[in-house]
């Protein structure tokens, strides 16, 4: 495959792409709510040629497209929306109350429906299989992802690709990281019982509030004495509350927070170093606690010989500048689901512009993405995708 017609065929649907994505920005659905959003997803594919449409769950599409070879390449996009009152004033913002995709999901959609209209006119020069995977619930644990591979979304799959757009990096950049790319995004409750009473007689009490702080400090000891310094991890949390007035100490104090870091060896130990530290201390000052670990998703490990194609495809497509090696992020992602079986790599898209004022950060009322980035998008797709399947 000659990336000068990858670039031709992109060229013909990219306005139908930007279409695509204005229309989901105008009807965001939240996370494992996505039943509206998946049924347009599935009537705009019925239109292209070749597919076997599929639908595991009522809020997902997942479609298959035989070409000639044994290989499957599986790519994802994520479809959910977030429940933020979109404060964007352009004619295509958001239509439910609210509701927003202010994480670049609607242009996920856009960009992998492009994908899969490009491919499915180049299906006869496939050496191989694609399947389309558009996934609920990115945005809420414990994901859709999850759910999908159990449904078997990467039954005979060989490879698995997906990307962000990302407005922290310019539109024309193209974010790689080979290896451990996202964190894993863990989360707990502690809860510090001890015994109530008069603020000015603390001799006959059990002050909770005391040990939390306690507990709090000694927690941050494990990012600084117990795990290798060369080794990422963040141990915060993020909520605290106890107590109702000056005067008195209160029964219990409960916390709440995240853990997210890179190495699955530690992430395996991380809540019993935790619970060792919290019964320690709530021992020795005569208090009980609960403790309740939950894990989220895990850490996006992303598998080097496939960077390396998406490198090169990027490479051969946009130039040697357009390749950005970005530092990991301590956020979480539910790609991670598919990395953990499948060998494939997640990659940023840069969608940010400042000269357009398309500068404001994921997640913000006015978020924005450059449309520039969703052929862009199309492009490192249907050219990996020929790369990974002539392999
Ligand atoms: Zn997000
Ligand atoms: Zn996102």
């Amino acid at each position: 495959m000659r990336k000068e017609q990858v670039e031709e065929l992109v060229n013909k649907v990219k306005e139908e792409v930007v279409q695509w994505r204005r229309y989901f920005h105008q009807y965001p659905e939240l996370s494992f709510h996505e039943e509206k959003t998946a049924q347009r997803i599935a009537d705009i594919l019925s239109t292209f040629e070749g597919l076997i449409i599929s639908r595991p769950l009522p809020n997902s599409v997942v479609a298959d497209l035989e070409g000639r070879g044994e290989k499957r390449v599986a790519i994802r996009a994520d479809i959910d929306a977030l429940p933020i009152q979109e404060e964007n004033e352009f004619d295509f913002a958001s239509k439910n109350p609210g509701v927003m995709h202010a994480c670049g999901h609607d242009g996920h959609i856009a960009v992998l429906l492009g994908t899969a209209k490009v491919l499915s006119q180049l299906r006869k020069e496939l050496k191989g299989n694609v399947r389309f995977i558009f996934q609920p619930a990115e945005e809420m644990p414990p994901g859709g992802a999850k759910e999908l591979v159990e449904r078997g979304v990467l039954q005979g799959v060989d490879f698995v690709i997906g990307e962000h757009l990302w407005t922290p990096l310019p539109v024309g950049k193209v974010g790689i990281v080979y290896g451990p790319m996202m964190a894993s995004a863990d989360m707990f409750t502690i809860k510090i019982i001890g015994k109530g009473g008069h603020a000015a007689l603390p001799h006959y009490t059990v002050d909770p509030i005391a040990i939390s702080a306690e507990v709090v400090t000694n927690l941050q000891h494990i990012v600084s004495r117990e795990i290798d310094p060369l080794e990422p991890i963040v141990v915060t949390i993020g909520r605290i509350s106890g107590g109702t007035t000056d005067n008195v100490i209160p029964n219990v104090v409960e916390m709440a927070g995240t853990v997210r870091l890179f190495n699955p060896g530690i992430r395996e130990e991380i809540s019993s170093v935790m619970e060792r530290i919290i019964k320690g201390i709530t021992t020795a000052h005569r208090a009980s606690y609960e403790f309740n670990f939950k894990p989220g998703y895990a850490p996006v490990i992303n598998n080097k010989g496939v960077v390396k194609v998406v490198e090169e495809a990027v490479k051969e497509l946009f130039g040697e500048e357009a390749i950005v090696r970005i530092k990991p992020v301590m956020g979480g992602e539910d790609f991670s689901a598919y990395l953990e079986r499948v060998p494939g790599t997640f990659f940023f898209v840069g969608a940010g512009n400042e000269e357009k004022g398309i500068v404001h950060p994921h997640h913000h009322p006015r978020f924005n993405i450059d449309e520039k980035a969703l052929e862009i998008a199309v492009k490192i797709f249907v050219y990996t995708t020929f790369k990974l399947l002539s392999q």
